[in-house]
């Protein structure tokens, strides 16, 4: 299915400003809300909305929306390479406080979110450089990250001595009913005493002052499979920031950039090698060594090879773990003309040229001379 760009989604330009995004998305989310709207596909058009604006109103999101397009967040293609996107389990719209004002808030569209009050974790974007071979064969890299992790002193609770919370027994949020020009609703709001956790504590915890986790940097290793190109991600699932009242942590996303290297070339998972040979071996053929990305081979260059003519070997790409598919090595030929000889050499040339080198290709170019 062909995914509408977000910002028709919403029906803003692509300068839109925050403000602009949010008043679209709030008369967009009222009008294909499923509870008033009927209409058969209210519901798709309705989560169709909820996902534009869940990635247009996050300026991270938005920038990385603005270069890759949906495949910034599709995990089967584009940039991402197939080591998967971003997914919108955890994104952060908050509808109870859009539509609250409307319905009473408490449809539970925030899901996880609310529930007990858990939220996952946000997602963190790091970016790393590796050089051509580590992008080739894979690696192991040790990457520094800074984000909120648990605290270790109340395991992520922010507090201790635990009890049930006693403004809404345990449940989490608190149930009223509210009557509005749409009929009378049962309204459930969070529990603000408990934040919707349910659970209140004697103490709260001093080392994380109550928030639950604390800002920590540490390092991790990461295993880096072969094949990654630039602008590829990887994702380390629960490496991100810390979540909240228990929910899991977000995930981290490392953005790759391959350095070049200075003799081979790449294109997808095929390495392209330019080999220069001298005027004679381009004429009567040689055998030439040339280095793969693993070993040394020999090749048979044949005579009568031009510039430019290509030697494809079979199987020495790379390897590309993501798509189990392993790349061609091709050798570029560039015949290098001397550009300094000895008179030995200049004499043989001279030799050379009283003989007839010229074959069909210089008759035919001879014609076209003369017919002008
Ligand atoms: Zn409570
Ligand atoms: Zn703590």
């Amino acid at each position: 299915m062909n995914k509408r760009d977000y910002y028709e989604v919403l029906g803003v330009s692509k300068s839109a400003t925050d403000d602009e995004i949010k008043s679209a998305f709030r008369k967009l989310a009222k009008k294909y809300h499923p509870d008033i709207n009927k209409e058969p596909d209210a519901e798709e058009k309705f989560k169709e909305v909820q996902e534009a604006y869940a990635v247009l109103s996050d300026p991270n999101k938005r920038k990385q929306y603005d270069q890759f397009g949906h495949a910034a967040f599709d995990g089967n293609g584009g940039a991402s390479g197939g080591f998967g996107g971003f997914d919108f389990s955890g994104f952060d719209v908050d509808l109870d406080d859009i539509l609250g004002n409307m319905f009473g808030g408490g449809f539970g569209f925030s899901g996880s979110r609310k529930r007990n009050g858990k939220t996952r974790g946000e997602d963190v974007l790091y970016h790393m450089d590796l050089t051509f071979e580590e992008a080739a064969f894979g690696c192991e890299k040790d990457i520094k990250v800074d984000t909120s992790v648990a605290c270790p002193d109340c395991d992520g609770k922010g507090g201790h001595d635990e009890e049930t919370c006693e403004v809404c027994h345990g449940s989490g949020t608190i149930t009223s009913e509210q009557r509005t020009i749409l009929g009378s609703f049962l309204s459930k709001t969070t529990c603000t005493n408990c934040g919707g956790t349910g659970r209140t504590f004697k103490r709260r915890c001093s080392t994380c002052g109550g928030r639950g986790n604390i800002r920590k940097s540490r390092t991790i290793t990461v295993k880096i499979p072969s094949g990654i190109d630039t602008g590829m991600r990887l994702r380390v699932s629960g490496k991100g920031e810390a979540g909240l009242n228990g929910g899991p942590a977000g995930d981290l996303y490392l953005e790759f950039r391959v350095k070049e290297h200075s003799f081979f070339k790449r294109e997808g998972d095929d390495i392209y090698l330019t080999v220069p040979i001298t005027i004679t071996d381009a004429v009567l053929g040689c055998k030439k060594d040339i280095r793969t990305l693993d070993s040394v081979v020999t090749l048979n260059i044949k005579g009568g090879t031009n510039t430019n003519d290509k030697q494809r070997i079979k199987g020495k790409g790379i390897k590309n773990a993501s798509t189990g598919r392993t790349g061609d090595m091709y050798i570029v030929f560039e015949v290098v003309l001397p550009n300094k000889l000895t008179r030995e050499q200049k004499n043989l040339f001279e030799k050379l040229s009283e003989t007839n080198l010229e074959d069909a290709t210089y008759e035919k170019f001879a014609k076209f001379v003369n017919k002008g």
